[in-house]
């Protein structure tokens, strides 16, 4: 009896310790995965930014300003490249996704990726919309409505001042694909 008692206080003690290296795991994982993601983050103070940016782009990428309609620089843009953050360079969307919405603001149906962007909801001028911003230096870009065209049927409405064009990356992926 005493033997089996022994036996099973053994298989106990390594099922706990085989239970807590579990934990321990998972622990771990997860604060590695925070410092990750805390390392991909751009982080500068409101004085550092406004040193960086033009006023307007500060208005705009900080104080969730709004560029006038029909006057931004990418609403008419045509050219094949990637839209980057205008405050960070984050990869947010690409030629392919662009149509025209004629809203006066470039469009886009799609982000590059959904961690490109984070989606929070705004209730200024009293209505319901749903703000973008960049996930890299949490920059105003625009809001994102359920009118756009298929695939997604989301409208992207970005504000160029927020945005830098990149042809040279759009291309540089391309021949990295060709070799494939
Ligand atoms: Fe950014």
């Amino acid at each position: 009896m005493k033997k089996y008692l022994l036996i099973l206080l053994c298989l106990a003690t390594f099922g706990l310790t085989a239970c807590s290296q579990v934990t321990n795991d998972q622990q771990t994982t997860e604060v590695s995965k925070e410092v990750n993601e805390m390392e991909d983050k751009v982080v500068k103070t409101e004085e550092e930014w406004k040193e960086e940016l033009t006023d307007e782009e500060f208005r705009v990428l900080r104080l969730k300003g709004t560029e006038m309609a029909f006057t931004g620089e990418f609403e008419k843009h045509k050219e094949d490249g990637i839209y980057v953050c205008g405050g960070c360079g984050n990869k947010l969307f690409t030629s392919e996704t662009k149509y025209d919405s004629h809203c006066g603001w470039p469009s886009f149906f799609e982000p590059v990726s959904e961690n490109s962007i984070v989606e929070t909801e705004d209730n200024t001028l009293g209505k319901r919309r749903i703000e973008i911003t960049c996930a890299k230096c949490g920059g105003h870009l625009g809001h994102v409505f359920n009118d756009g065209p298929q695939p997604t049927g989301l409208r992207y409405c970005i504000n160029s001042i927020s945005l830098d064009f990149d042809k040279e990356e759009k291309a540089k992926e391309e021949a990295k694909e060709k070799k494939e």
